[in-house]
């Protein structure tokens, strides 16, 4: 699972900031929810702040039962989504917590 996560990290770091057009740096990626075949993640600029969230599909896994026939995202995962997103700050150290030198801890 991390390997997958520091391989989505270097992805977007490939990416400029559609704003500023800036290179993203892979620490302002932060995955908000983990479902076996999709990620929503969000990618922070760390020049101009600018936000984005992206759905990011991931393979099937090669051991998935055909009798899984679950959304990989859920009505319900997009309700809540939803309802974090219209009243969050943007204050990502409030919400997780600094680190020991002031910045936000690795999972
Ligand atoms: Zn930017």
């Amino acid at each position: 699972m991390q390997a997958r996560e520091e391989s989505l990290r270097r992805h977007f770091a490939q990416r400029p900031c559609k704003v500023c057009h800036h290179r993203q740096t892979p620490e302002t990626l932060l995955v908000l929810v983990r479902r076996p075949r999709a990620w929503v993640v969000m990618a922070v600029c760390a020049h101009c702040q600018h936000r984005g969230i992206f759905l990011v599909s991931l393979p099937s896994p090669k051991r998935q039962h055909f009798t899984d026939t679950s959304p990989a995202v859920s009505t319900r995962d997009v309700v809540e989504m939803r309802s974090f997103l219209d009243t969050f700050d943007g204050d990502f150290l409030s919400l997780f917590g600094a680190g020991p030198h002031g910045r936000l801890a690795a999972d």
